[in-house]
């Protein structure tokens, strides 16, 4: 597929110049295309272009190394698009471990945040994008990929944390930093498919051949902010489930 057949597909799904998108791919979805995840790339910014902004996460998979936004990589999970963006000429990346990238003229704004614990606040890229209503782009991945769900739930107060840690540079000296993250294994982010599908709040369509979903930041919070307001646990598994990680989340709550 050429990249001016992507380009059209993105507008189709309704993505218009001007737009702060934050995009999550996965690549091996939406193959083949012209240039491979070049012209992914190219294709997002020339739907969202000139006046667009095009984010995408691009944090560490390491703890107990401090963080060098010009070197350090992202972790195999966050796939090849994330790994190729922030390398790329014109592209910024936050100067903290939980970086994003984003290239477009809210670059700056959307990742000055220092660091802060738990990632993923209001004052954090993900924060950013919602301030200035962008929208969040699913490509080839569900909801379970979906990072803004975790600023909905620090924004809701969630009453469990796992504990993690991060080294950072303080004073040139390479520091561990020890939090409680809002942590567990995500798959029931996927609830909110069907809470955003059932508002008529997302819409979806092929890109590359790659099923993607397309919605405001806004809506996505706004909707998981009621239903945690009903179940502050509704995206734990229970505790007969036998996942590990929800049941340490479920632990944590009376540490
Ligand atoms: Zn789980």
């Amino acid at each position: 597929m050429s990249v001016s057949d992507v380009v059209a597909q993105l507008r189709t799904l309704g993505i218009r110049d001007g737009d702060v998108l934050l995009v999550h791919i996965s690549f091996r979805a939406v193959r083949p295309i012209e240039r491979g995840p070049d012209g992914l790339i190219e294709a997002l910014c020339r739907a969202a272009a000139p006046l667009g902004t095009v984010v995408m996460p691009s944090w560490t998979g390491e703890d107990d190394r401090p963080f060098d936004p010009r070197r350090t990589p992202t972790p195999p999970d966050l796939g090849i698009v994330a790994s190729t963006f922030w390398q790329m000429p014109g592209v910024l990346r936050s100067g903290h471990p939980f970086a994003f990238a984003a290239r477009g003229p809210k670059a700056e704004e959307i990742l000055a945040d220092d660091l802060v614990l738990p990632p993923h606040q209001p004052a954090s890229p993900v924060g950013r994008v919602l301030d200035l209503d962008g929208r969040i782009l699913l490509l080839g991945v569900d909801h379970d990929a979906n990072t803004t769900l975790h600023l909905a739930e620090l924004m809701a107060g969630v009453p469990y944390g796992v504990p993690k840690h991060i080294t950072a540079l303080r004073d040139g000296m390479p520091t561990r930093l020890d939090y409680r993250e809002n942590d567990h294994c995500c798959d029931l982010f996927r609830l909110a498919d069907g809470w955003m599908a059932g508002r008529g709040l997302q819409t979806e369509g092929l890109v590359g051949r790659a099923p993607s979903k397309l919605m405001r930041s806004r809506d996505l919070v706004e909707e998981a902010l009621a239903q945690l307001k009903r179940d502050p646990l509704i995206f734990l598994h229970s505790s007969d489930a036998g996942c590990e990680d929800c049941a340490m989340a479920r632990t944590s709550i009376a540490a």
